[in-house]
């Protein structure tokens, strides 16, 4: 939950560390307690948003705005002259890919889409941006990275004033061609680290960045990440949606602390209570690194469960699937017992692609990804993007709003013949003669009946295409995601055009709070567990079963214990989560009956503040399950 405990002295901690959650208290509570942070001390305690739980202790791998690490040393000539070969073996290496996703684009989406390629191609090319680097390289022996990272300083700052709408998008593309080109240096630096057996191997890292997009999840690869720390980004945001299915301890929010950490600090991540501590003492680190083994353990045994059904102590057969965004996901959700699938995220398909993945490449992943899903059963959503997930070829980067803007179904809706690719390659995947055993299809975002016309017209029209076309096919269940408050209270009228629902609470809650799921700041508000988000989730469970079509809920709260007691109180007997979470929640419900989470259920309905909700779940907890608890929320 976004609502934070007190924060908890170091020193203190150390002597204790909090295993039973303290009673929480809200945002403003917390800051009115806040201890401000001793300057000058080597131990720093900064507050962060507890966005996955778990305690980390390791030490600090920074990425610092775009770029991997900190490079400032000066080369000498040899290493120089390395770098200017790194450099130009990365400019062909983008002057390739911008070639190509020109090309997909052009074809897939139009020429409007695609000219912004040929704008980012013009830029690599132009004189004066590649003789800077290169002169910083040789004349100032600076490494490629770092030239590049001035480069990007030096635009930034000629830019900073203008209220220029068209100077302000310049510099979006330049950043955009430098992030191309650092991902490649990257590439090369992580191959040659590899070969000389990388420093720092083998010691767990703890990230530090300002925001974790996706590309970085890509180059971070194998390197061994046991803790996240985030300046921006919300309990529901990508950076901690990332960790939570990794089961990798992350605190967001902990506002600048990027310019006070270095590679190489030692760094605690309480994931319980949203701490992050700097170079703590050794007492202090004693205590967390026990405080970590006791949830590593936890975790092992809970593991266990995992061939065990998920059965509640009543007996009750509840569905646990697991959240995926790529087939590696998969394969963490059949580890970690989950019985299928229930949200694959597609767009990570798209944002982690070097161009833009064509109806053939989609096909094949939906296929890998449908036979690494435990009993092959799978819930494909469509391109959910705009929001904080952006692709440059695709929706409007200059949206005051984007949340509230041109984003998932509605792009797609834009883009027909995009769109009608990714259904029917779908359909292909889940055709009876392939791997498939249970393929949904679903459309995230939707709020009007129209729409859902609309969805069932392409899905029809991506059917005759493949028909005519002699190619193979299944037919699918359509269901949509119940995430805008519009489509809550009328989801009577959307149930008769769909065939399941599926409640994605992460955006149900910023939007019915009018809260940004990703902004720290309003955390407090973007809260599950508020009374009026109780009433709607309350309301569109008994819908739905009154209708008699299924419903589960696959946003994060699915796999909070508080949040489950409450959900199983409802009648809801399907959730899906980060794999990493499964075996949690399975636990849990050994412990938990229907009529006691009918009987919390109902005090928490009359209950009027989201505190009071928070510390009666709290204790409620503490009584079902009182070994979840050291885990945090
Ligand atoms: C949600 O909104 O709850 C959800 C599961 O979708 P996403 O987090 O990808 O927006
Ligand atoms: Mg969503």
């Amino acid at each position: 939950m976004a609502a934070k405990r007190k924060a908890t002295p170091p020193r203190e901690t150390a002597k204790k560390p909090v295993a039973k959650p303290a009673p929480r208290q809200t945002k403003d509570e917390a800051a009115a307690q806040r201890k401000p942070e001793r300057s000058g001390a080597k131990l720093v305690l900064r507050d962060g948003v507890a966005v996955s739980p778990g305690v980390a202790v390791g030490k600090a791998y920074c990425i610092r705005d775009i770029f991997l690490g900190d490079e400032t040393r000066p080369l000498d000539d040899v290493a120089a002259l390395h770098e200017l070969y790194r450099y130009d073996v990365a400019r062909e290496k983008t002057a390739l890919d911008l070639k190509s996703v020109y090309k997909k684009v052009l074809d897939q989406l139009g020429e409007q889409q695609a000219s912004i390629f040929l704008a980012h191609e013009a830029i690599l090319h132009d004189p004066a941006f590649t003789a800077k680097v290169r002169s910083w390289i040789v004349d100032s022996k600076q490494s490629a990275q770092a030239a590049l990272q001035r480069l990007l300083a030096e635009y930034t700052d000629l830019f900073a004033y203008t209220t220029d709408e068209f100077l302000k998008e310049r510099l979006a593309d330049i950043r955009d061609v430098i992030i191309r080109l650092a991902g490649h240096l990257a590439e090369t630096a992580e191959k040659a680290a590899a070969d000389e057996g990388a420093a720092g191997e083998g010691e767990p890292n703890i990230l530090v960045a300002g925001e974790l997009v996706p590309s970085h999840v890509f180059m971070l690869g194998d390197r061994d990440i046991t803790g996240i720390v985030t300046e921006t980004g919300g309990r529901t945001s990508h950076a901690a949606i990332l960790a939570r299915s990794r089961g990798i301890p992350a605190v967001s929010g902990v506002e600048g602390i990027l310019p006070r950490v270095q590679n190489g600090d030692v760094i605690v991540v309480d994931g319980r209570e949203g701490h992050v501590l700097v170079n703590p003492d050794y007492e202090t680190l004693t205590a967390y690194r026990k405080l970590q083994r006791e949830c590593v353990n936890l975790r092992d045994r809970l593991a266990e469960n995992r061939d065990q059904p998920a059965v509640s102590a009543d007996g009750q057969k509840v569905q646990l699937l697991a959240n995926i965004s790529g087939v590696a996901d998969a394969k963490a959700g059949a580890a970690m017992g989950a019985s299928g699938v229930g949200l694959y995220r597609t767009e990570y398909l798209f944002l982690t692609h070097p161009d833009v993945p064509d109806e053939e490449e989609q096909y094949q992943n939906y296929v890998e990804a449908i036979a690494a899903a435990p009993n092959r059963s799978i819930t494909i959503r469509t391109l959910d993007i705009g929001g904080d997930k952006k692709i440059a070829y695709i929706g409007d980067n200059r949206e005051a709003n984007p949340f509230m803007g041109w984003r998932s179904i509605r792009i797609s809706f834009e883009h027909p013949q995009f769109f009608l690719a990714q259904i029917r390659a779908v359909l292909r995947a889940a055709a009876p003669d392939g791997k498939a055993k249970d393929v949904r299809l679903m459309f995230p975002m939707v709020t009007t009946v129209e729409e859902m016309r609309k969805i069932r017209a392409f899905v029809h029209r991506a059917e005759r295409q493949l028909t005519e076309r002699k190619i193979p096919y299944g037919r699918v269940p359509i269901g949509l995601m119940l995430e805008v408050p519009a489509a809550a209270v009328s989801i009577d009228m959307l149930l008769e055009e769909a065939d399941f629902v599926s409640i994605g609470s992460n955006d149900l809650v910023q939007y019915l709070m009018a809260a940004d799921r990703d902004n720290p700041k309003v955390s407090s508000l973007c809260e599950p567990l508020s009374p009026a988000v109780l009433q709607v989730l309350t309301h569109v469970i008994r819908t739905c079963h009154a209708a008699c079509k299924p419903v589960t809920l696959c946003g994060e709260i699915a796999a909070v214990p508080q949040a489950c007691v409450l959900l199983f109180g409802m009648g809801l007997r399907s959730f899906s989560m980060s794999p990493a979470f499964v075996p949690v929640v399975k636990e849990l419900l050994k412990h938990l009956t229907a009529e006691r989470a009918e009987a919390i259920l109902k005090i928490v309905l009359r209950m009027r503040t989201t505190a009071q909700i928070i510390r009666f779940m709290d204790e409620q907890l503490a009584d079902i399950a009182p070994k979840l608890t050291i885990l945090g929320s």
